[in-house]
């Protein structure tokens, strides 16, 4: 099929911005997918990508997600994503986060920025001395705001342990093994729910000495990235980066459950199917990795404390349940059973 631009993900996305800055380098794309429900809210991503059309191919693979995310969370915003793209050694600069904070401003509230992947809650700081549509700010205690990972990693655990409630029919995580793929912010906060209730952890990170310090922490064990996706688990969880879930690696699966929290885990939307045909449990990953975005809209809306935060992304679970039961009726994949749900909760069904 063509599409628009010869761009293979374009989805009708509202706006696609290029920003650059011989001054400082920023070299950076926001996509806004769609503001049908409101301003197009996600995070920043700075990233080496060895071409640029990888960076541009992320920013409207994400920010579609975030239209898909933010609606199937209940919230009132669309979904929108920003990527920097970082040079091989990822100089990141205070002069590189004020021009992208004032590119973010000149979308007027178009967009609203927050953390995502190579973004911390101290680059946010300074990207926000240029504009004010950014959240994921430090809070004071008991206030809604910094970090969103924590969040994430919360509605992770939760829908895991729907899954596992699902597929295994456990009620909780004690003596289950699961392997992780990733040992970065999102896979931190699982870990240690997961080690809490008595889970064994198997861990891989590209930067092994991440994985070595959670695999302390948990009492877990380091494997290779090679060796991760492919290891005798009760679930997988890939908590890394985007489309390691292909028809080259779904055959050495060897899980009845895979649920974590990167985006774009499904290479193709066959691959829902491909999982689908094999008997495993999936959680739609921007249902599941919603905790963050919750958290984020509730500070920039200033609409809720703390406690209705964790009441909403205690709504995962609950959603995931929806998805697969419907998806066991209607004999359609979860990945599938979501992406329709979220299309008519958009208007594009
Ligand atoms: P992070 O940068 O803190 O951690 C990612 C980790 O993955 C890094 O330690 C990196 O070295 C590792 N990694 C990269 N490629 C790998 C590979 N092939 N094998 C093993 N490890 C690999 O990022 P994060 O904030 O923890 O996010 C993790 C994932 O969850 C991302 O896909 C992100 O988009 C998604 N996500 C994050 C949030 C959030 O609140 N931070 C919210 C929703 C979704």
């Amino acid at each position: 099929m063509t599409t628009p631009w010869g761009l293979p993900d374009f989805d009708a996305h509202e706006a696609i911005h290029f920003f650059t800055s011989q001054e400082c380098g920023l070299k950076a794309v926001i996509a806004v997918h769609s503001t049908h429900l409101g301003p197009a809210a996600g995070g920043a991503r700075f990233w080496h990508y060895a071409k640029d059309e990888q960076a541009l191919t992320d920013a409207l693979r994400l920010s579609r997600g975030m239209s898909y995310k933010n609606a199937m969370a209940g919230l009132p915003l669309g979904g929108g994503k920003s990527v920097l793209l970082a040079d091989e050694n990822r100089t990141k600069t205070p002069d590189m986060l004020h021009a992208f904070g004032k590119a973010v401003e000149s979308l007027g509230g178009r967009y609203i920025t927050a953390e995502d992947v190579g973004i911390n809650v101290a680059d946010m700081i300074e990207v926000a001395r240029s504009t004010k549509y950014v959240a994921g700010l430090p809070n004071s205690a008991g206030d809604v705001g910094g970090d969103p990972g924590p969040h994430t990693a919360l509605g992770v655990f939760l829908g895991i342990k729907a899954a596992v409630k699902r597929a295994l029919g456990k009620d909780n995580l004690a003596g289950l093994h699961i392997a992780l793929q990733g040992a970065g912010s999102v896979a931190t906060g699982v870990a240690l729910h997961a080690c809490k209730e008595g889970a064994k952890l198997s861990i891989a990170d590209v930067e092994e000495a991440k994985a070595h310090k959670l695999a302390a922490a948990t009492n877990g064990k380091v494997v290779s990235p090679e060796e991760i996706l492919a290891l005798e688990a009760d679930v997988l969880s890939p908590c890394a980066l985007g489309a390691i879930l292909t028809e080259e690696s779904i055959p050495m699966l060897k899980c009845p459950v895979v649920a974590g929290a990167a985006n774009n885990q499904l290479a193709t939307e066959e691959d829902g199917q491909r999982l689908q045909e094999r008997g495993i449990l999936y959680a739609p990953d921007y249902v599941i990795n919603a905790g963050g975005i919750i958290n984020v809209c509730t500070e920039y809306l200033g609409d809720g404390d703390a406690s209705l935060v964790r009441q909403r992304i205690e709504g995962i679970p609950v959603r995931l349940e929806q998805i697969w039961a419907e998806s066991a009726k209607a004999g359609r994949d979860p990945a599938a059973v979501a992406d329709a749900m979220a299309q008519r909760l958009i208007g594009r069904a």
